[in-house]
Protein backbone atom coordinates (compact mmCIF):
# COMPACT_ATOMS: atom_id res chain seq x y z
CA UNK A 1 0.00 0.00 0.00
CA UNK A 2 1.21 3.46 -0.89
CA UNK A 3 0.30 6.10 1.75
CA UNK A 4 0.41 8.35 -1.00
CA UNK A 5 -2.77 6.46 -1.86
CA UNK A 6 -4.21 5.81 1.85
CA UNK A 7 -7.56 6.66 2.33
CA UNK A 8 -6.02 8.19 6.09
CA UNK A 9 -3.82 10.61 7.15
CA UNK A 10 -2.18 11.07 10.21
CA UNK A 11 -3.49 13.34 12.96
CA UNK A 12 -1.46 15.64 15.35
CA UNK A 13 -3.38 15.81 18.08
CA UNK A 14 -6.00 13.78 19.29
CA UNK A 15 -9.49 15.04 20.12
CA UNK A 16 -9.29 16.76 23.61
CA UNK A 17 -11.96 14.56 25.02
CA UNK A 18 -9.65 11.17 24.50
CA UNK A 19 -7.66 10.21 27.86
CA UNK A 20 -6.53 6.83 27.48
CA UNK A 21 -3.34 5.91 25.45
CA UNK A 22 -4.92 3.52 23.18
CA UNK A 23 -7.58 5.78 21.85
CA UNK A 24 -5.11 8.46 21.12
CA UNK A 25 -2.26 6.82 19.22
CA UNK A 26 -4.87 4.99 17.03
CA UNK A 27 -7.20 7.36 16.42
CA UNK A 28 -3.43 10.05 15.60
CA UNK A 29 -2.13 7.23 13.47
CA UNK A 30 -5.68 6.65 11.58
CA UNK A 31 -6.48 3.08 12.59
CA UNK A 32 -9.72 4.77 14.23
CA UNK A 33 -12.31 7.67 13.66
CA UNK A 34 -14.10 8.58 16.97
CA UNK A 35 -18.38 8.54 16.25
CA UNK A 36 -18.83 9.30 19.30
CA UNK A 37 -18.01 8.76 23.22
CA UNK A 38 -17.62 4.42 22.88
CA UNK A 39 -17.98 4.37 19.51
CA UNK A 40 -15.45 3.78 17.00
CA UNK A 41 -14.71 3.12 13.24
CA UNK A 42 -12.12 1.48 11.89
CA UNK A 43 -10.50 2.78 9.14
CA UNK A 44 -8.06 0.95 6.59
CA UNK A 45 -5.25 0.37 8.70
CA UNK A 46 -7.50 -0.39 11.92
CA UNK A 47 -9.22 -2.94 9.35
CA UNK A 48 -6.34 -4.99 8.88
CA UNK A 49 -5.35 -5.39 12.48
CA UNK A 50 -8.93 -6.25 13.49
CA UNK A 51 -9.11 -9.19 10.43
CA UNK A 52 -5.38 -10.05 11.85
CA UNK A 53 -6.65 -10.55 15.93
CA UNK A 54 -9.88 -12.48 13.90
CA UNK A 55 -8.09 -14.98 12.00
CA UNK A 56 -5.69 -15.55 15.12
CA UNK A 57 -9.04 -16.33 16.94
CA UNK A 58 -11.15 -17.96 14.37
CA UNK A 59 -7.98 -20.37 13.83
CA UNK A 60 -8.15 -21.28 17.54
CA UNK A 61 -11.84 -21.53 17.94
CA UNK A 62 -11.80 -24.00 14.85
CA UNK A 63 -9.14 -25.83 16.49
CA UNK A 64 -11.10 -26.79 19.34
CA UNK A 65 -13.56 -27.64 17.23
CA UNK A 66 -15.72 -24.41 17.41
CA UNK A 67 -18.25 -24.07 14.33
CA UNK A 68 -18.25 -20.42 13.16
CA UNK A 69 -22.04 -19.21 12.91
CA UNK A 70 -23.50 -15.24 12.36
CA UNK A 71 -26.10 -14.87 14.89
CA UNK A 72 -28.54 -11.94 14.52
CA UNK A 73 -27.88 -8.70 16.35
CA UNK A 74 -31.53 -7.65 16.50
CA UNK A 75 -33.11 -9.80 19.65
CA UNK A 76 -36.58 -11.01 19.63
CA UNK A 77 -37.91 -10.03 23.44
CA UNK A 78 -39.68 -13.34 24.04
CA UNK A 79 -36.52 -15.10 24.61
CA UNK A 80 -34.96 -12.50 26.97
CA UNK A 81 -38.19 -12.52 28.75
CA UNK A 82 -38.32 -16.04 29.28
CA UNK A 83 -34.99 -16.16 31.53
CA UNK A 84 -36.11 -12.75 32.97
CA UNK A 85 -32.79 -10.67 31.36
CA UNK A 86 -35.39 -8.62 29.73
CA UNK A 87 -36.12 -6.93 32.54
CA UNK A 88 -32.78 -7.76 34.76
CA UNK A 89 -30.81 -6.58 31.87
CA UNK A 90 -32.49 -3.78 31.20
CA UNK A 91 -29.54 -0.92 32.05
CA UNK A 92 -27.19 -2.34 30.00
CA UNK A 93 -29.13 -3.60 26.38
CA UNK A 94 -30.71 -1.05 23.93
CA UNK A 95 -34.38 -1.59 24.04
CA UNK A 96 -36.56 0.02 21.73
CA UNK A 97 -39.93 -0.11 20.31
CA UNK A 98 -40.71 0.26 16.17
CA UNK A 99 -43.77 1.80 14.63
CA UNK A 100 -46.42 -0.09 15.43
CA UNK A 101 -44.89 -0.43 19.08
CA UNK A 102 -43.45 -3.45 19.05
CA UNK A 103 -40.52 -3.89 21.28
CA UNK A 104 -36.68 -5.18 20.27
CA UNK A 105 -33.72 -5.23 21.86
CA UNK A 106 -29.92 -5.22 20.33
CA UNK A 107 -27.57 -8.08 21.73
CA UNK A 108 -25.43 -7.41 23.77
CA UNK A 109 -24.22 -11.53 24.23
CA UNK A 110 -26.24 -14.06 22.98
CA UNK A 111 -26.96 -17.03 25.32
CA UNK A 112 -30.40 -16.90 25.14
CA UNK A 113 -30.75 -16.48 21.32
CA UNK A 114 -28.34 -19.50 21.24
CA UNK A 115 -30.19 -21.67 22.93
CA UNK A 116 -33.55 -21.23 21.62
CA UNK A 117 -32.07 -21.75 18.03
CA UNK A 118 -30.42 -24.98 19.72
CA UNK A 119 -33.81 -26.26 20.35
CA UNK A 120 -34.25 -27.31 16.41
CA UNK A 121 -30.91 -29.41 16.53
CA UNK A 122 -30.12 -30.74 19.79
CA UNK A 123 -32.82 -33.53 21.15
CA UNK A 124 -30.53 -36.45 21.62
CA UNK A 125 -27.45 -37.19 23.57
CA UNK A 126 -26.07 -38.57 20.24
CA UNK A 127 -25.81 -34.69 19.19
CA UNK A 128 -24.08 -33.89 22.31
CA UNK A 129 -21.31 -32.00 22.68
CA UNK A 130 -21.80 -28.83 20.30
CA UNK A 131 -19.83 -25.60 20.33
CA UNK A 132 -20.81 -22.78 18.07
CA UNK A 133 -19.01 -19.40 17.98
CA UNK A 134 -19.27 -15.89 16.38
CA UNK A 135 -17.43 -12.33 15.73
CA UNK A 136 -19.84 -9.82 15.73
CA UNK A 137 -21.08 -6.55 17.00
CA UNK A 138 -22.28 -6.06 20.38
CA UNK A 139 -24.24 -3.20 21.28
CA UNK A 140 -24.00 -2.27 25.68
CA UNK A 141 -25.24 1.20 27.40
CA UNK A 142 -22.10 1.51 29.35
CA UNK A 143 -22.01 4.74 31.41
CA UNK A 144 -18.81 4.96 31.80
CA UNK A 145 -16.74 4.63 28.01
CA UNK A 146 -13.60 6.86 28.61
CA UNK A 147 -11.11 4.23 28.09
CA UNK A 148 -10.85 4.25 24.34
CA UNK A 149 -10.88 0.72 22.52
CA UNK A 150 -11.06 -1.08 26.29
CA UNK A 151 -14.60 -0.15 27.11
CA UNK A 152 -17.31 0.43 23.84
CA UNK A 153 -20.82 0.58 23.34
CA UNK A 154 -20.70 -0.91 20.22
CA UNK A 155 -17.79 -3.26 20.04
CA UNK A 156 -16.55 -6.90 18.48
CA UNK A 157 -16.50 -9.72 20.21
CA UNK A 158 -15.62 -13.21 19.78
CA UNK A 159 -18.53 -15.41 21.53
CA UNK A 160 -18.39 -18.86 22.18
CA UNK A 161 -20.78 -21.30 23.38
CA UNK A 162 -20.84 -25.21 24.04
CA UNK A 163 -23.54 -27.50 25.02
CA UNK A 164 -22.65 -30.48 26.65
CA UNK A 165 -24.81 -33.63 28.26
CA UNK A 166 -22.68 -34.02 31.62
CA UNK A 167 -21.35 -31.61 33.80
CA UNK A 168 -17.30 -33.65 33.01
CA UNK A 169 -18.24 -33.15 29.56
CA UNK A 170 -18.45 -29.59 30.40
CA UNK A 171 -15.60 -29.09 32.80
CA UNK A 172 -13.07 -30.99 30.21
CA UNK A 173 -13.86 -28.99 27.51
CA UNK A 174 -14.06 -25.55 29.92
CA UNK A 175 -10.24 -26.37 30.20
CA UNK A 176 -9.42 -27.04 26.62
CA UNK A 177 -11.18 -23.37 25.88
CA UNK A 178 -9.15 -22.11 28.72
CA UNK A 179 -5.50 -23.00 26.95
CA UNK A 180 -7.03 -22.16 23.23
CA UNK A 181 -7.50 -18.46 24.79
CA UNK A 182 -3.70 -18.81 26.30
CA UNK A 183 -2.47 -19.07 22.80
CA UNK A 184 -4.54 -16.27 21.31
CA UNK A 185 -3.37 -14.12 23.75
CA UNK A 186 -0.18 -15.79 23.29
CA UNK A 187 0.16 -15.09 19.66
CA UNK A 188 -0.74 -11.51 19.71
CA UNK A 189 2.21 -10.98 22.65
CA UNK A 190 0.06 -10.62 25.56
CA UNK A 191 0.76 -11.85 29.12
CA UNK A 192 -2.43 -12.61 30.43
CA UNK A 193 -2.90 -13.76 34.04
CA UNK A 194 -5.85 -16.54 34.73
CA UNK A 195 -8.04 -14.74 37.13
CA UNK A 196 -10.80 -16.11 39.58
CA UNK A 197 -13.59 -14.35 39.09
CA UNK A 198 -17.44 -14.00 40.73
CA UNK A 199 -18.88 -17.32 39.01
CA UNK A 200 -23.33 -16.71 39.30
CA UNK A 201 -25.50 -18.97 39.99
CA UNK A 202 -24.13 -22.31 38.63
CA UNK A 203 -20.04 -22.26 39.48
CA UNK A 204 -18.16 -21.26 42.53
CA UNK A 205 -15.55 -18.74 39.76
CA UNK A 206 -15.78 -17.59 36.22
CA UNK A 207 -12.32 -17.48 34.67
CA UNK A 208 -11.32 -13.78 33.44
CA UNK A 209 -7.57 -13.25 31.52
CA UNK A 210 -5.98 -10.59 32.71
CA UNK A 211 -3.66 -7.69 31.36
CA UNK A 212 -1.52 -6.09 33.67
CA UNK A 213 -1.80 -1.86 32.73
CA UNK A 214 -2.35 0.64 34.42
CA UNK A 215 -5.19 1.84 32.56
CA UNK A 216 -7.18 -1.23 33.71
CA UNK A 217 -10.49 -0.87 35.62
CA UNK A 218 -10.10 -4.88 37.44
CA UNK A 219 -8.14 -4.70 40.97
CA UNK A 220 -6.34 -8.38 40.99
CA UNK A 221 -4.44 -10.39 43.54
CA UNK A 222 -1.85 -12.37 42.06
CA UNK A 223 -0.04 -15.51 43.06
CA UNK A 224 2.71 -15.18 41.43
CA UNK A 225 4.56 -18.82 42.04
CA UNK A 226 0.84 -20.13 40.76
CA UNK A 227 0.77 -17.92 37.61
CA UNK A 228 -3.21 -17.38 38.96
CA UNK A 229 -4.84 -14.34 40.30
CA UNK A 230 -8.32 -13.56 42.30
CA UNK A 231 -10.26 -10.60 41.35
CA UNK A 232 -11.08 -8.24 43.68
CA UNK A 233 -14.93 -8.50 43.09
CA UNK A 234 -13.92 -12.41 44.99
CA UNK A 235 -11.36 -11.66 47.25
CA UNK A 236 -12.57 -12.93 50.63
CA UNK A 237 -10.53 -14.71 53.73
CA UNK A 238 -13.18 -17.83 52.41
CA UNK A 239 -12.45 -17.61 48.76
CA UNK A 240 -8.43 -17.48 50.24
CA UNK A 241 -9.48 -20.36 52.63
CA UNK A 242 -10.52 -22.58 49.64
CA UNK A 243 -7.38 -21.84 46.99
CA UNK A 244 -5.15 -22.49 50.27
CA UNK A 245 -3.50 -19.13 49.10
CA UNK A 246 -1.96 -17.03 51.73
CA UNK A 247 -3.32 -12.81 51.32
CA UNK A 248 0.90 -12.34 52.36
CA UNK A 249 1.92 -13.79 49.36
CA UNK A 250 -0.26 -11.64 47.25
CA UNK A 251 0.64 -8.65 45.33
CA UNK A 252 -2.10 -6.10 43.88
CA UNK A 253 -2.27 -5.40 40.37
CA UNK A 254 -4.36 -3.19 37.71
CA UNK A 255 -5.42 -5.13 34.75
CA UNK A 256 -7.58 -5.09 31.61
CA UNK A 257 -9.87 -8.06 31.91
CA UNK A 258 -9.55 -9.45 27.75
CA UNK A 259 -11.59 -12.58 27.90
CA UNK A 260 -14.43 -14.20 30.40
CA UNK A 261 -15.32 -17.66 30.56
CA UNK A 262 -18.05 -19.05 32.26
CA UNK A 263 -20.00 -22.52 33.07
CA UNK A 264 -23.76 -22.18 33.04
CA UNK A 265 -25.04 -25.09 33.63
CA UNK A 266 -28.79 -25.32 32.94
CA UNK A 267 -29.42 -21.50 33.57
CA UNK A 268 -30.34 -20.76 30.14
CA UNK A 269 -31.62 -24.53 28.52
CA UNK A 270 -34.17 -24.53 31.41
CA UNK A 271 -36.45 -22.30 30.73
CA UNK A 272 -35.70 -21.85 26.98
CA UNK A 273 -36.64 -25.74 27.11
CA UNK A 274 -33.40 -26.52 25.65
CA UNK A 275 -33.30 -30.48 26.49
CA UNK A 276 -32.38 -33.78 25.46
CA UNK A 277 -32.63 -37.36 26.09
CA UNK A 278 -29.96 -39.24 27.43
CA UNK A 279 -29.26 -42.98 26.90
CA UNK A 280 -31.52 -44.21 29.15
CA UNK A 281 -34.53 -42.55 27.67
CA UNK A 282 -34.72 -39.33 30.38
CA UNK A 283 -35.14 -36.02 29.48
CA UNK A 284 -32.81 -33.69 30.65
CA UNK A 285 -32.00 -29.76 30.27
CA UNK A 286 -28.53 -29.42 28.31
CA UNK A 287 -25.59 -27.64 30.29
CA UNK A 288 -23.93 -24.81 28.61
CA UNK A 289 -20.99 -22.51 28.92
CA UNK A 290 -19.88 -19.55 27.36
CA UNK A 291 -16.68 -17.67 26.59
CA UNK A 292 -16.17 -14.28 25.40
CA UNK A 293 -12.92 -12.06 23.87
CA UNK A 294 -13.77 -8.58 23.07
CA UNK A 295 -11.40 -7.83 19.69
CA UNK A 296 -11.39 -3.73 20.35
CA UNK A 297 -10.32 -4.34 23.66
CA UNK A 298 -7.65 -6.52 22.71
CA UNK A 299 -6.04 -4.03 20.37
CA UNK A 300 -6.85 -1.05 22.69
CA UNK A 301 -5.02 -3.92 25.09
CA UNK A 302 -2.05 -4.10 22.87
CA UNK A 303 -1.54 -0.75 21.95
CA UNK A 304 -1.80 0.24 26.43
CA UNK A 305 1.09 -2.50 26.78
CA UNK A 306 3.04 -1.63 23.67
CA UNK A 307 3.68 1.94 22.66
CA UNK A 308 6.68 4.39 23.79
CA UNK A 309 6.18 8.19 23.61
CA UNK A 310 6.43 8.28 19.61
CA UNK A 311 3.57 5.64 18.89
CA UNK A 312 2.27 2.49 18.47
CA UNK A 313 4.91 -1.06 18.58
CA UNK A 314 2.85 -3.41 16.51
CA UNK A 315 3.79 -7.49 17.48
CA UNK A 316 4.43 -8.66 13.66
CA UNK A 317 0.79 -10.81 14.65
CA UNK A 318 -1.08 -8.14 14.04
CA UNK A 319 0.52 -5.26 12.28
CA UNK A 320 -1.13 -4.11 9.67
CA UNK A 321 1.85 -4.01 7.09
CA UNK A 322 4.80 -5.65 8.48
CA UNK A 323 7.56 -3.63 6.52
CA UNK A 324 6.66 0.47 6.69
CA UNK A 325 9.05 1.27 3.50
CA UNK A 326 10.31 5.74 3.09
CA UNK A 327 11.81 6.92 0.41
CA UNK A 328 14.13 9.95 0.77
CA UNK A 329 13.94 11.51 -2.75
CA UNK A 330 14.72 8.15 -3.56
CA UNK A 331 11.56 6.95 -4.63
CA UNK A 332 12.75 4.55 -8.26
CA UNK A 333 14.65 2.99 -5.61
CA UNK A 334 12.15 2.68 -3.07
CA UNK A 335 9.59 1.45 -5.69
CA UNK A 336 12.37 -1.17 -7.24
CA UNK A 337 11.81 -2.65 -2.96
CA UNK A 338 8.22 -2.02 -3.47
CA UNK A 339 7.52 -4.60 -5.73
CA UNK A 340 9.77 -6.54 -5.10
CA UNK A 341 8.51 -7.03 -1.39
CA UNK A 342 5.12 -7.34 -2.31
CA UNK A 343 6.01 -10.16 -5.08
CA UNK A 344 7.13 -11.80 -2.28
CA UNK A 345 4.44 -11.94 -0.21
CA UNK A 346 5.18 -9.42 2.13
CA UNK A 347 3.11 -6.71 3.28
CA UNK A 348 4.56 -3.27 2.87
CA UNK A 349 3.47 0.14 3.41
CA UNK A 350 5.17 2.40 1.19
CA UNK A 351 5.74 5.98 2.30
CA UNK A 352 6.33 7.65 -1.04
CA UNK A 353 5.09 10.79 -0.64
CA UNK A 354 6.97 13.46 -2.07
CA UNK A 355 5.10 16.50 -0.69
CA UNK A 356 6.49 15.33 3.79
CA UNK A 357 9.71 16.19 4.93
CA UNK A 358 12.02 13.17 6.43
CA UNK A 359 11.30 13.84 9.87
CA UNK A 360 6.94 13.89 9.13
CA UNK A 361 8.18 10.72 7.80
CA UNK A 362 9.86 9.08 10.47
CA UNK A 363 7.42 10.55 12.65
CA UNK A 364 4.54 9.04 10.71
CA UNK A 365 6.51 5.52 11.03
CA UNK A 366 6.83 5.48 14.64
CA UNK A 367 3.21 6.39 15.10
CA UNK A 368 2.03 3.75 12.97
CA UNK A 369 4.23 1.28 14.52
CA UNK A 370 5.07 -1.36 12.35
CA UNK A 371 7.67 -3.97 13.54
CA UNK A 372 10.19 -3.22 10.55
CA UNK A 373 11.06 0.38 9.08
CA UNK A 374 13.41 0.37 6.18
CA UNK A 375 14.70 3.38 4.79
CA UNK A 376 16.15 4.53 1.25
CA UNK A 377 18.16 7.39 0.77
CA UNK A 378 21.13 9.50 -0.53
CA UNK A 379 23.09 8.27 2.46
CA UNK A 380 22.30 4.69 2.37
CA UNK A 381 23.87 4.54 -1.51
CA UNK A 382 22.79 0.91 -2.63
CA UNK A 383 21.62 -0.58 0.53
CA UNK A 384 18.77 0.06 2.40
CA UNK A 385 19.12 1.00 5.93
CA UNK A 386 16.94 -1.81 8.17
CA UNK A 387 15.50 -0.78 11.60
CA UNK A 388 12.44 -3.09 13.98
CA UNK A 389 10.99 -0.48 16.00
CA UNK A 390 11.11 -1.73 19.50
CA UNK A 391 14.91 -0.91 18.91
CA UNK A 392 17.35 2.00 18.57
CA UNK A 393 19.81 0.43 16.20
CA UNK A 394 19.67 0.33 12.59
CA UNK A 395 21.49 -1.07 9.72
CA UNK A 396 22.37 -1.56 6.41
CA UNK A 397 21.57 -4.19 4.55
CA UNK A 398 21.82 -5.66 0.29
CA UNK A 399 18.25 -5.71 -1.39
CA UNK A 400 18.56 -9.27 -2.30
CA UNK A 401 19.36 -9.51 1.57
CA UNK A 402 15.91 -7.90 2.66
CA UNK A 403 13.36 -10.43 1.92
CA UNK A 404 15.19 -13.92 3.73
CA UNK A 405 14.74 -10.97 6.61
CA UNK A 406 10.86 -11.23 7.13
CA UNK A 407 10.21 -14.65 5.12
P1 LIG B 1 -16.51 -5.89 31.96
O1 LIG B 1 -16.46 -6.59 33.28
O2 LIG B 1 -15.20 -5.38 31.52
O3 LIG B 1 -17.60 -4.90 31.83
P2 LIG B 1 -17.97 -8.14 31.14
O4 LIG B 1 -17.52 -9.07 32.19
O5 LIG B 1 -19.30 -7.54 31.22
O6 LIG B 1 -16.88 -7.00 30.90
P3 LIG B 1 -18.36 -10.23 29.22
O7 LIG B 1 -19.82 -10.17 29.16
O8 LIG B 1 -17.70 -11.33 29.93
O9 LIG B 1 -17.79 -8.84 29.72
O10 LIG B 1 -17.82 -10.09 27.73
C1 LIG B 1 -16.76 -10.86 27.21
C2 LIG B 1 -15.60 -9.98 26.78
O11 LIG B 1 -16.05 -8.91 25.94
C3 LIG B 1 -14.90 -9.27 27.91
O12 LIG B 1 -13.95 -10.11 28.51
C4 LIG B 1 -14.26 -8.10 27.20
O13 LIG B 1 -13.05 -8.50 26.59
C5 LIG B 1 -15.26 -7.77 26.13
N1 LIG B 1 -16.10 -6.63 26.49
C6 LIG B 1 -17.10 -6.60 27.38
N2 LIG B 1 -17.67 -5.38 27.45
C7 LIG B 1 -16.98 -4.62 26.55
C8 LIG B 1 -17.10 -3.27 26.13
N3 LIG B 1 -18.02 -2.46 26.64
N4 LIG B 1 -16.25 -2.82 25.18
C9 LIG B 1 -15.32 -3.63 24.65
N5 LIG B 1 -15.17 -4.91 25.00
C10 LIG B 1 -15.99 -5.40 25.94
MG1 LIG C 1 -16.27 -10.05 32.73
Amino acid sequence: MKISQLFTKTIKEAPADETAVNAKLLIRGGFVSKVMAGVYEYMPLGFRVMEKINNIIREEMNAIGGQELQMSVFQNKDVWSATGRWQSAKDVMYQFKDAADKEYGLGFTHEEPLAAAARHYINSYKDLPRAVYQIQTKFRNEPRAKSGLLRGREFLMKDLYSFHASQEDLDQYYEKVASAYGRVFERMGLKTIRTFASGGSFSKFSDEFQVEADIGEDIIYLNKSAGRAVNKEVYTDEVLAELGWDKKSLAERTSIEVGNIFKLGTKFSEPLGLKFTDEKGDSKPVIMASYGIGLGRLMGTVVEVSHDDRGIIWPESIAPFKVHLMSLSRNEQAEEVYQELTRQGIEVLYDDRDDKTAGEKFADADLIGCPWRLVVSEKTGDKIEIKRRSEKDSRLVEVPELAKLFL
